[in-house]
Order: structure tokens, then C-alpha cells, then sequence
């Protein structure tokens, strides 16, 4: 299926709960946050019945997210009954760790394929200032559980703050090294107010990757893998380094995906307050040709790009990150 703008939609990131057992500075305001009623999220039924539909109509990628996924009760049998979809070749989950390590096995045995995971420093004090609680360890232990079972390829998502350290890129680097892990930095997007302060910018940390002496980034040959990435290896790594730039390079012209959030909308582009109405058309007996439509008008509705760089960072979102899913 393709977009007005030439792109191949095949990719759908649903968002599971929009609850979370963390309060990420740059994601979910430690206060003041009104959280779903259980009726306003979608069942578990009402959520597949919207994947099973739009897999037929060319989306053959799921991804689950949050909030954390991991915290939704019921989230294996869910991504069993995904991957038993015969028209879904691949479900991934984004998860902050913390549950991962317990839960891994029985994930990868339900079809899981492969996981990212939140990890933006490991100092146990930044990362428990950082997601106002959580312990760093249970995410690591999260990460060597993912590596253990084969929910591979790892991931790890690092959102560049003002707490990342040379400390935290020297075990970056040193991961990279030893597993084949990739890394990703992610340019800080200001949806909502963050506490936290801004980072280096993607050309600073490529600059002190290359200091540790370990040889100089370069560009793998297919530098933008299958996603927003651009990646960069070292020449010993087993593993590799991402830059997700949405702000200083965006990569709207190559957005394969839409978005589903736990309330139940279709989002044509994270950046954009743009949403249509499933939950509605779901609950009011809608058929599947009807919900088919919802899909292709999220389609024809994806904006060309977002314009967060040109409108300054003024523009006001009406979702906070966490009710998205990133
Ligand atoms: N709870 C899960 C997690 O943390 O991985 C999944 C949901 S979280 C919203 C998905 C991703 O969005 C995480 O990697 C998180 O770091 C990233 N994220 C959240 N707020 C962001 C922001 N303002 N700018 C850039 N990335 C952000
Ligand atoms: Fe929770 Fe993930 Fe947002 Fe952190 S980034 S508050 S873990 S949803």
C-alpha cells in the first residue's frame, strides 16, 4: 500500500496502554498526566481485529508500545495471537526492560521476534533521576535476557540528554564490542516539557565514539537499514551504532509506518495532532471493509513531513509520548 507521497505503508506501531511503571523526564510528566479509563482502551480482541484487518491491506510489521507494554496484563497471549497471523512476518515490542529479564522466554516462545530497549545511561543514580525510580540493573539484566533467548536483533534506544557521560558511551562502545547489539542515539523531540536538559548533538558523539581508540565510525553500506537508523559500525564490533535524527535530519521520506494508540486512533504521523476515530467505528459495529477505510484514509491523510524544525519546537501536541508510543 502506498501513501500520495510515494511511500510504501507497511509497518503499524500500537500503542498497548498508555500506562508506565517509569516517568521519563522527556516522556510522561511525573505529575498531572490523566491516564485512560480501562473502557477508553481497546480490548485486546478490538486491538487484533484492527491488526488482522490492516495486515490484509499490506501491513505485514507490527510493533508494540506504550507506555510499557510489558505492563499490560495478558501481553504474551496478545503477541502469540499476533504472530499467529499468517499475514504478520514480524513483531517487535519497545520496552524499557525493567520486566524484560522474567518475561523473555515466554515472549520469544509466543513469536516475539525482537525487542528495543530504553537505556539512556547506565549510571544507577542519572537513569533513577532520569525515569523518576526505575533501577538500571533490571534493565541490563532485561537486555542480557533479550540477547540469551534470541530477540535478536537487540536494540537499544539512547534519547541524547544533558546525563549521558563519556562513562556511558565507553560501555557503548565496549557492548558493541561484545554482543551484536546496536546502539541508537535519538535526538530528543519536545512533545510535552522535559525536565531534562539538552545533549551533544549526534556529530559530538560520533567525535568521542571515535576517541576511545577502538577505530573510527563508518558507515555500514546500507547506511539507513529498514527504518529511521542511520548505522555506523566499528571495524571489531560484532555490533553497531544508530543515529535517529527527526529533528536536525528528518527522515519523512522514507516513513513506512502509521500509528494505533491505546485509545483507540490511528495517528498518520507522530508528529502531527492528526488522528482518526477506530475505536468509535469499532464499537458501533463497523465491518471490516469499514475499518479497511479508516486505514487508507490514515494513509492519504500522512502529512509529506513533519515541521517541528521549522515551527521551532512551538508546535502544541496534544499527546504526550507516552500516549503515542513513540
Ligand atoms: N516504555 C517503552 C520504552 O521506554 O521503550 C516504550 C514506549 S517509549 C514512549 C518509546 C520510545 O520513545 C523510547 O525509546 C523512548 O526513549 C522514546 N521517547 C520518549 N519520549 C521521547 C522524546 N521526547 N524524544 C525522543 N524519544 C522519546
Ligand atoms: Fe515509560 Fe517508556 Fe515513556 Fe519512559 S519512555 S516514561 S519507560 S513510556
Amino acid at each position: 500500500m502506498y501513501d500520495g507521497h510515494n511511500r510504501q505503508i507497511n509497518y503499524l506501531r500500537v500503542s498497548v496502554t498508555d500506562r508506565c511503571n517509569f516517568r521519563c523526564a522527556y516522556c510522561m510528566p511525573t505529575q498531572g498526566v490523566k491516564l485512560l479509563r480501562h473502557a477508553e482502551i481497546l480490548t485486546y480482541e478490538e486491538l487484533l481485529r484492527v491488526i488482522r484487518v490492516v495486515s490484509e491491506h499490506g501491513v505485514s510489521k507490527i510493533r508494540l508500545t506504550g507506555g510499557e507494554p510489558l505492563v499490560r496484563r495478558g501481553i504474551v497471549d496478545f503477541i502469540r495471537s499476533i504472530a499467529n497471523l499468517n499475514t504478520i512476518t514480524d513483531v517487535s515490542l519497545t520496552t524499557n526492560g525493567s520486566l524484560l529479564a522474567g518475561m523473555a522466554a515466554k515472549l520469544k516462545d509466543a513469536g516475539l521476534n525482537r525487542v528495543n530497549i530504553s537505556l539512556d545511561t547506565i549510571d544507577p543514580d542519572k537513569f533513577r533521576n532520569i525515569t523518576y525510580g526505575g533501577n538500571v540493573a533490571e534493565t541490563i539484566k532485561g537486555m542480557e535476557a533479550a540477547l540469551a533467548v534470541g530477540l535478536t536483533p537487540v536494540k537499544l534506544n539512547v534519547v541524547l540528554t544533558n546525563i549521558i557521560s563519556e562513562r556511558d558511551l565507553a560501555y557503548f562502545v565496549d557492548l558493541v564490542h561484545r554482543e551484536p547489539i546496536s546502539v541508537r542515539f535519538i535526538e530528543y523531540m519536545p512533545i510535552g516539557e522535559s525536565q531534562a536538559g539538552p545533549g551533544p548533538g549526534i556529530e559530538e558523539i560520533k567525535v568521542m565514539i571515535n576517541a576511545f581508540g577502538r577505530g573510527t565510525l563508518k558507515p555500514t553500506l546500507n547506511i539507513r537499514g529498514n527504518g529511521p537508523a542511520k548505522y555506523f559500525y566499528l571495524p571489531q564490533a560484532k555490533g553497531s551504532f544508530g543515529f535517529i535524527t527527526p529533528i536536525s535530519e528528518h527522515f519523512c521520506g522514507v516513513c513506512n509506518r502509521i500509528r494505533l494508540t491505546a485509545d483507540g486512533k490511528f495517528k498518520p504521523c507522530l508528529l502531527s495532532n492528526q488522528e482518526i476515530d477506530v475505536k468509535a467505528a469499532l464499537r458501533q459495529g463497523a465491518s471490516d471493509n469499514e475499518i479497511a477505510e479508516l486505514f487508507y484514509k490514515t494513509i492519504a491523510d500522512k502529512p509529506q513531513g513533519h515541521t517541528l524544525a521549522n515551527a521551532g519546537g512551538q508546535t502544541k501536541f496534544f499527546r504526550k509520548m507516552s500516549q503515542i508510543g513513540g
